[in-house]
């Protein structure tokens, strides 16, 4: 795992020891013999899907999660053994590859079923995990019926293997108990109804797993937002069954310093005016690397202390307001922390006014992972 070489020095730092050290935690929180199903989709939730996928594997991770048949293509190019899931919708012409490669697929419709049938002759055996709608609203099966119609099908083709059966909660990070019980139920009512558990039950994402019921891990847990050491919510912060470690750290450096004298403006629309004279910064991030134009007014760590984010954010370049003039190649953290000072995840998430999980997502590819072990 080579880091190629970028020439602006605007990077994200992944610190891989601290997955690593999240997933041991959580296994020493587990019962005994839950596996770990390691959320990588969408790159790791940005952090860089290959990278986080190794080192989850390496801390005893059993499964790895994809959320589209593409991201699943891209993991079994690089991980020829272990087992993959894909969590969302597949369209059948996927099958074939599914089949030849061994990827585990989600299965939640009759008609998937049927029009299945045109691809078994290219394939050999597909494991499917049925996906129960329990309360989320976005895929699977609701009703015993349904579910029952879909399992005889599958068992009625020698194509098709039930590896596993599970659902997804809405509501496991907030306190309020209510809707997620129900849905608990609902679930608990549906696995009763198959003749025969499958192998690998599994419902518990990250805050299921920290702060809920033991009993919610069955076979596995799918471990996503804690895994890069992020909480799924506040409420989960405060019954953290062990500490978390972030991962994400999102750095620059300073390309431009100057002077500006009271009156004198500042980017788009030249709408910060500075009202004595001070030092301005250029750092060569912007909304093309998914500093969105909203975080203006943000702040940055640099030199020991902080710097505001003025005036518009460009595409490419930000400005920030400084106490002194710092030299060229100084040292900006954006996110992460500096001496006894932090920037956090959940900092940039609360000015955005939304979670932490599409922070690190929005970081665009222009901005390169550069891993630290
Ligand atoms: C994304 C996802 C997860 C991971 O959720 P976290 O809150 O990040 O742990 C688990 N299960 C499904 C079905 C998902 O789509």
């Amino acid at each position: 795992m080579e880091n190629k070489i970028n020439y602006r020095p605007t990077k994200a730092v992944i610190d891989l020891q601290a997955i690593h050290q999240n997933i041991v935690s959580l296994r020493q929180h587990l019962q005994p013999n839950v596996g770990i199903i390691a959320v990588v989709k969408a790159n790791a939730y940005g952090h860089g899907d290959i990278e986080v996928a190794n080192t989850a594997i390496n801390a005893g991770a059993t499964m790895l999660a994809v959320a589209t048949p593409d991201e699943a293509v891209h993991m079994r190019e690089h991980f020829k053994y272990i087992d993959i899931l894909v969590l969302g919708a597949t369209p059948s012409s996927f099958i074939p590859y599914a089949s030849k490669e061994n990827i585990t697929l989600t299965v939640f419709s009759e008609e998937w079923m049927e029009q299945a049938k045109q691809y078994l002759p290219l394939s050999n055996q597909v494991k499917l995990h049925l996906k129960i709608d329990s309360g989320m609203g976005r895929i699977g099966v609701t009703t015993q019926e349904e579910l029952v119609m879909l399992y005889e099908a599958i068992q009625n083709s020698e194509h098709f293997i039930v590896d596993g059966i599970f659902t997804h909660f809405a509501t496991a990070d907030e306190e309020d108990n209510g809707y997620f019980e129900k849905q608990v139920c609902l679930f608990k009512e549906l696995l009763n109804a198959l003749p025969e558990k499958p192998r690998l039950v599994h419902v518990a994402n990250t805050a299921t797993t920290l702060v809920k019921e033991p009993s919610l891990q069955y076979d596995a847990v799918r471990f996503g937002i804690s895994m890069y050491g992020l909480l799924p919510s506040p409420y989960v912060g405060e019954l953290l069954p062990f500490p978390l470690k972030p991962a994400f750290s999102l750095e620059t450096q300073l390309v431009h310093v100057k002077k500006l004298k009271a009156g004198q403006s500042v980017g788009y629309g030249a709408n910060f005016t500075a009202e004595q004279d001070c030092f301005i910064g250029t750092i060569p991030i912007g909304y093309a690397d998914g500093m969105i134009r909203r975080l203006s007014g943000q702040e940055v760590l640099i030199g020991g202390g902080r710097a505001q984010i003025v005036g518009r954010i460009c595409m490419d370049q930000s400005m920030i307001l400084m106490k002194e003039a710092y030299n060229i190649g100084e040292r900006v953290l954006l996110i992460g922390r500096q001496q006894e000072d932090e920037i956090t995840i959940d900092d940039w998430a609360s000015k955005l006014e939304t979670i932490n999980y599409e922070i690190p997502c929005v970081i665009t590819g222009r901005v390169p992972r550069m891993y630290k072990n």
